[in-house]
């Protein structure tokens, strides 16, 4: 077997492995990126970029449906789900192309096989490339797979997980969801926006029961609007396939019928058999590795970074950490803040949140106060016909700062850059409402909803709200008449 020797050998091509490779090779590192599928990872190949271009399918569909609206005649309106998943196909492909340029470009050596360590300092890759690669520093980024739960007999033609969900050429006529999550969620919203019949069914006692109670309530109606049935509070015991589909059993005796089902309850950490034990590596019971806020395991000089190493599973944070953990291997001291994390989900409508929601604001002692403004009352949204949701702002009354921000609505992954940007710099609500916002967007929520925050509607009847920028005045005047 080959032996090479790299400054830093990452693990896993995917968000967090492939910017860790760049900023090394970037800092004039000799790289090594282990891959054993596909670059791009989960998020390209089977995650984010599949399933937003289908979503994009359905918003489109969406739009013309709307068309009459805006006096425009479409006559019959048909979709053909087969050329929407080829779509998807194309755009995944074209990206991950796109990618192996940039990899190459930035004189990175791809490794295609399975890599796991077999000292602190070795990495042994098994597959379509064999060799050990010599390593000064490792940065692990394996990610996660859909769980596969034995009582589920997935069969990936009626009982799908994510993956196989995203690899489907025809619509089914109708889907039982068991976990009403973000994936669970965004599935349940697509599929319905095709006008599939959709169920879903949620162990606890809300939908995405992690988020903001607000968020959760928006999301539930637009849900009911749709038609999709809600079942929460409900146990899921077992999957039977029948002649035409499935059902589905609960502890609590009903039984849910559909032509297909997706189980969409978790996902297990890829750190088994990747030689951990060999490289003296600690994992917790549930997969993950314990890091610091450099990203460094208990073993100096080997990181982990994305879904192993985080309680957020997002690409963005993988990215992040990929990029933390490869400064601090290449001698450049970073470090992870995580109290600015944005995330979105991307049903229909759209959601995004970031920072504290208004309970945990109350729960960590701050004197918290929301500032709430629909978009039904933007002029922007009245024009584009996007007049669902609302935008939220949570902020501390004494000092001002921006703690969190929770939006429901048209193009919410975007708007919620704004409030990132102002939680990640520790902005007060005078920061929002000095800043001019563009006329007309929607954007303009962020402003109104500061100004409500602050007590000084403009665009809403005043409810009688104490003016925080005055009663900071006051505050102040008294603690300066006090010194003297
Ligand atoms: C349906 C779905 C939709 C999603 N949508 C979003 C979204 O909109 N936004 C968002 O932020 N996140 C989204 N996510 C989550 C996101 O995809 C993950 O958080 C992200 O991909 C994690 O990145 P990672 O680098 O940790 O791991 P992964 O993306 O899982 O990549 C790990 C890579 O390592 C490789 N690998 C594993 N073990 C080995 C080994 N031993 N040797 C060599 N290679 C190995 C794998 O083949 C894989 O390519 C979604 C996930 C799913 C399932």
């Amino acid at each position: 077997m080959k032996q090479n020797k790299f400054d830093v050998v990452v693990i896993g091509g995917g968000p967090g492995g492939y910017p860790a490779a760049i900023r090394a090779a970037q800092n004039g590192k000799t790289v090594a990126l282990v891959e054993a599928k596909d670059l791009g990872g989960v998020c390209l190949n089977r995650g984010c970029i599949p399933s937003k271009t289908l979503i994009a399918g359905a918003e489109t569909l969406q739009r013309v449906k709307e068309a009459e609206e805006f006096g425009i005649a479409t006559g019959p309106i048909s979709f053909d789900f087969s050329k929407m998943a080829e779509r998807k196909d194309r755009i995944v492909a074209g990206i991950r192309k796109g990618l192996e340029g940039l990899i190459a470009a930035n004189q990175i050596t791809i490794m295609r096989g399975f890599g796991k360590f077999i000292s602190p300092r070795e990495i042994k890759v098994i597959g379509k490339d064999n060799a050990v690669l010599l390593t000064d520093k490792t940065i692990i980024a394996t990610g996660s797979e859909p769980r596969n739960i034995p009582a589920f007999a997935f069969d990936y033609e009626r009982i799908h997980d994510s993956t196989s969900l995203l690899e489907l050429k025809k619509l089914p006529k109708s889907i039982v969801i068991i976990g009403g999550g973000v994936i669970g969620c965004e599935f349940a919203s697509l599929y319905a926006a095709f006008g599939i019949e959709v169920i879903i069914l949620e162990l606890m006692p809300r939908l995405i029961p992690m988020e903001d109670k607000s968020v959760s309530n928006a999301l539930t109606k637009a849900f009911q609007k749709k038609g999709v049935k809600i079942h929460v509070n409900v146990q899921v015991t077992g999957i039977d396939r029948t002649a035409d589909g499935v059902t589905v059993r609960l502890a609590q005796g009903q039984s849910f019928s559909a032509e297909i089902a997706l189980v969409s309850i978790g996902r297990v950490l890829n750190t088994n058999g990747i030689g951990l034990d060999k490289a003296g590596v600690i994992v917790r019971d549930n997969g993950s590795i314990p890091v610091n806020d450099q990203m460094e395991t208990n073993v100096p000089g080997i990181y982990a970074v994305g879904d192993i190493a985080s309680k957020w599973w997002l690409a963005h944070v993988a990215t992040h950490q990929g990029l933390v953990a490869a400064s601090n291997a290449v001698g450049k001291p970073a470090r992870m803040h995580y109290n600015s994390v944005p995330s979105v989900i991307y049903t229909h409508p759209e959601i995004a949140m970031v920072g504290l929601t208004l309970d945990d604001a109350i729960t960590q002692g701050f004197q918290a106060v929301v500032g709430a403004f629909p978009f039904q009352a933007l002029g922007k949204s009245q024009a584009a016909y996007q007049t669902e949701g609302f935008a939220q702002i949570v902020l501390d009354k004494r000092t001002g700062q921006i703690l969190g921000a929770q939006v429901v609505g048209h193009e919410a992954s975007t708007l919620v850059a704004e409030m990132a940007l102002a939680i990640a710099n520790e902005l007060t609500i005078e920061c929002i409402v000095n800043t001019i916002h563009a006329h007309p967007t929607i954007a303009e929520a962020w402003l109104e909803a500061a100004l409500v925050g602050a007590g000084e509607p403009l665009h809403l009847p005043p409810k009688g709200e104490k003016n925080i920028f005055q009663d900071r005045q006051d505050r102040k005047n008294e603690e300066s008449y006090l010194s003297e």
